[in-house]
């Protein structure tokens, strides 16, 4: 089966992805299997276009069985193969094959169960013996790695593939017996990640290039204000500038906004910016605790271009390690403009580097006033010939006011580094 060029597999090819077990429905255990599977119909150019979760129970499964069949072309279903009374797989698929005869014994299934046993010694129980029975018309499938064969049918165009619900197990049948038989195509998948807008803004940028008929297919997520292009491509082997074309443009797009691809973290982008000058950065945390500084030391190697940060958070500590003046706090508060100005500055004095960052604000839920309420937080940057402070309200709890901020003052640095310009770029909390 090849695949088409039109964002999905040809004639649209689609899969659908079951689990069973009572222990998903009840919260016991994560579905770990779907994740996986779809992950790997993805890499195979496949959609996985619906996901079911259903509890160990006869009619249930050949309901859904019967249902998806009808308009996937692919079904993996895990879990149930064992060989207890409430693994219902196998019986499940026979009603839904309309087959009339009851299970039967699959020779080389039974055979194979034997010499399982064998191997280790142990007795095989009637119970064990249940797991090499089929339907008529349907494949056991070899678990090398447990006692539970896999089962495939076939039910109209639908192509089933019953695989046991341990998920080493499952993912060994996969690759070795469900995989061959998938097309052969690649579908690549790449991310370009953007700070300092929001999501709907990003979109509209982007336009019509997001339309859902493109090849390569571009979609938008936001997760921790990070904003991604997600761009997936079918059949990319056969066109691959086109899926490199796609991220330039939206990297130019989303200019200064976009800092990197794929694993790309922000403070990652920041540090790639440094390295390449060869100067270093240090930070000056006041509501954020030393949160921006964790963004940064996440990152091995970092020591190279991050000195460190000064968790400066009462008064007290702003005067004596980074020399901010008692008249400044007096006069503005610790909240203020000139204060995060002189935290900047004295961090970059105590720690020696080119670079600083200050952040000083007010994370809640208590503490805001009428004029410094609670998300107003001022983020400073000094660097060679160059000083600013930038004011945001950020809104959310304190944790996403903290992350926010941290993000923000990452983000501003590599502003700040690319240039006038990309500084003068409206970030989407910054307040006048
Ligand atoms: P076995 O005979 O080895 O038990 P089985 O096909 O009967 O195989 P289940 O009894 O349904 O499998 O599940 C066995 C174990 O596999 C579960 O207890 C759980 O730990 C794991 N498991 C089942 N389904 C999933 C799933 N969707 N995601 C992650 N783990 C799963």
């Amino acid at each position: 089966m090849d695949c088409g060029s039109s964002g999905q597999a040809k004639n649209g090819v689609s899969a659908a992805v079951i689990s069973v077990g009572d222990e998903l429905m009840l919260g016991q255990t994560q579905d770990t299997n779907a994740k996986w599977l779809a992950g790997q119909f993805t890499l195979r150019g496949v959609l996985v276009r619906e996901f079911r979760t259903v509890h160990d129970d006869l009619e249930a499964i050949e309901s859904v069985l019967r249902e998806l069949s009808a308009r996937h072309d692919f079904l993996v279903m895990t879990g149930g193969l064992g060989p207890t009374d409430d693994d219902l797989t196998r019986e499940a698929l026979r009603r839904a094959m309309d087959v009339v005869e009851p299970l039967e014994v699959d020779a080389p299934a039974l055979a194979a169960l034997d010499m399982w046993f064998k191997d280790r010694g142990r007795p095989m129980t009637a119970n064990n013996s249940l797991q090499a029975l089929r339907p008529k018309g349907a494949r056991c499938l070899e678990n090398s790695l447990g006692t539970a064969p896999g089962l495939y049918a076939h039910i109209g165009r639908a192509h089933i593939w019953c695989l046991p619900g341990p998920p080493r197990e499952m993912e060994c049948m996969f690759e070795t017996q469900v995989a061959p038989h998938l097309p052969h195509c690649v579908m690549a998948t790449a991310a370009v990640h953007s700070f300092g807008q929001g999501e709907s803004f990003l979109a509209q940028v982007l336009g019509q290039r997001m339309s859902r008929q493109s090849n390569p297919l571009i979609g938008t997520t936001a997760s921790g204000s990070i904003v991604s292009a997600r761009i997936r491509a079918v059949d990319a082997a056969a066109n691959p500038q086109s899926m490199e074309s796609v991220m330039q443009e939206i990297e130019r797009l989303w200019a200064p906004y976009a800092f990197g691809r794929d694993q790309e973290t922000l403070a990652g982008a920041l540090g790639k910016l440094l390295v390449s000058r060869g100067e270093r950065v240090s930070l000056a945390e006041s509501c954020t605790g030393g949160l921006a500084g964790s963004f940064i030391t996440a990152i091995s190697g970092s020591s190279e271009w991050f000195s460190g940060a000064a968790v400066t958070y009462a008064n007290g500590a702003k005067t004596d390690l980074l020399q901010v003046p008692n008249e400044l706090l007096a006069a503005h508060g610790a909240v203020s403009a000139p204060v995060a100005l002189a935290m900047a500055r004295g961090c970059a004095a105590l720690l020696k580097t080119q670079w600083s960052a200050s952040i000083t604000g007010i994370a809640g839920p208590g503490g805001g006033s009428e004029t410094k309420p609670v998300g107003q937080v001022f983020i400073g940057i000094c660097g060679p010939r160059f000083e600013t402070v930038k004011k945001f309200h950020y809104p959310g709890d304190r944790a996403s006011i903290r992350d926010r901020a941290a993000k923000s003052a990452l983000a501003l640095l590599r502003f700040a580094l690319l240039g006038q310009e990309a500084f003068a770029a409206p970030m989407i909390w910054e307040s006048k």
